[in-house]
């Protein structure tokens, strides 16, 4: 069934989601303040509507409580992401995404019943430095405060060794969800399969046990 989904705010953030919702077939409306910013986005929404967030009479209009999802895309100004989050929630609107600028911000989204926070430009700068200090992460996703998801090149891991043998559970704590091996994605992985050169192993768990096994296990590069 076609997702119907609403992004409120055009910015970066907002309207790049709106894209990429488009390209995935989801039918979306757009909602911005500024007019000019809503005609830019004409081409990829199936409603269109100048109008603020937190514009409780709009909202009932246009029925937002049949949403799947909403995204509240203004970051800078936090009173009205809240505002907007809190009159979304009153009218019933399910799920709510919104972005936060920084941790108050994102805490404050989170008492007033925001479903899914993001901090894009927080995440992006941990994943940069995560990235940049160790070599052998590809990418690198918090899932929680202490919880992680990351993918390591197994190059720097053990080549030619059964990813049972890795003793990943027992020693760490770590589950390997997946194995990214050229195109294909092997989920889940058979425990007794070797890692091939060029694997890419997808690790979730706790964030000092991820810490642990990647000063214990991962060759310092030369
Ligand atoms: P970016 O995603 O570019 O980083 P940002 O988080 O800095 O954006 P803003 O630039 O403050 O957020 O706003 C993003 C968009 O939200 C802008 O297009 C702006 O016009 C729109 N916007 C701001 N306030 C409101 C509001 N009260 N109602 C509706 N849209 C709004």
């Amino acid at each position: 069934m076609t997702k119907e989904i609403a992004v409120i705010g055009l910015g970066q953030f907002g309207g790049n989601a709106v894209k990429q919702l488009h390209k995935l077939a989801a039918d979306v409306t757009v909602i911005d303040i500024n007019e000019d910013k809503v005609q830019d986005y004409e081409d990829y929404a199936v409603e269109c509507i100048v109008g603020s967030a937190t514009d409780e009479k709009m909202f009932k209009t246009i029925g937002i409580e049949h949403y799947d999802e909403v995204i509240i895309a203004i970051g800078e100004d936090i009173q009205t992401s809240i505002l907007s989050t809190l009159i979304l929630k009153e009218l019933g609107v399910e799920r709510i995404t919104a972005k936060a600028q920084d941790n108050y911000h994102a805490e404050l989204l989170r008492k007033v019943g925001a479903n899914n926070i993001l901090q894009p430009e927080t995440e992006m700068g941990i994943r940069l430095a995560n990235q940049l200090i160790n070599m052998s992460i590809v990418d690198y996703m918090e899932i929680s405060d202490d919880t992680a998801i990351v993918e390591y090149d197994a190059n720097d891991i053990f080549i030619n060794t059964a990813l049972i043998d890795l003793g990943l559970r027992e020693k760490f704590g770590l589950n390997v969800v997946a194995v990214k091996r050229n195109k294909e994605v092997i989920v889940p992985p058979d425990p007794q399969m070797n890692i091939l050169k060029n694997d890419v192993l997808v690790i979730i768990g706790k964030i000092k046990n991820l810490n642990r096994f990647e000063s214990k296990i991962i060759k310092p590069k030369t």
